[in-house]
């Protein structure tokens, strides 16, 4: 069985462009607006003499409604599958209400977690992560999805003990 790797976090953080990314494939949508992937959505990916799958998600805010609310549902199957989180936020826009919120779900939760910090292209590293490390959920690991910066280490670590 491979690894599974879930892309979990509020919307717009980058985790379709990861996941594309990943699976090199166009199959996830990435869109300029917010929470366009509803649904879990399943690739596979190799790195090395190692396979994965990666499960991508329409992401949570936290206090949702709706449509919203089902998002978040996908979100937590996902989480409930996976071996490896990758709980991804944004350098850019900083910490949020919402990032919090998920945070605080993933703590409780026993999963391998890793913080990803996405779009980091353009910032100094240390200081676009620098912003996460309040949430309690270890080193904030910088990376640009859209760029390949970081992201094969990343994974390569990831994928170390399986
Ligand atoms: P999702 O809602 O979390 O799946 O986010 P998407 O993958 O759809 O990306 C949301 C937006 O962020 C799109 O406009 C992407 O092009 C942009 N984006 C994703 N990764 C990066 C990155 O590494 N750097 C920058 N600057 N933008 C990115
Ligand atoms: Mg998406």
């Amino acid at each position: 069985m491979n690894p599974v790797i879930a892309l979990v976090g509020r919307p717009n953080v980058g985790k379709s462009t990861l996941f594309n990314r990943l699976t090199r494939t166009r199959d996830a949508l990435v869109a300029d607006f917010a929470g366009l992937t509803r649904d879990r959505k399943y690739g596979n990916g190799a790195l090395g003499d190692k396979t994965y799958t990666v499960i991508d998600t329409g992401g949570i805010s936290g206090n949702e409604e709706g449509i919203e609310a089902a998002m978040a549902e996908q979100s937590l199957l996902a989480i409930d599958e996976a071996d490896i989180v990758l709980f991804m936020v944004d350098g850019r826009s900083g910490l949020t209400a919402a990032d919090e919120a998920i945070a605080n779900h993933l703590r409780v939760n026993q999963k391998k977690t890793w913080l990803v910090v996405n779009k980091t292209d353009g910032l100094e590293e240390h200081s676009a992560a620098a912003d996460f490390w309040q949430l309690g959920l270890g080193d904030p690991r910088p990376i640009a999805a859209a760029h390949g910066r970081n992201v094969t280490a990343l994974i390569d670590e990831v994928l170390a003990p399986f």
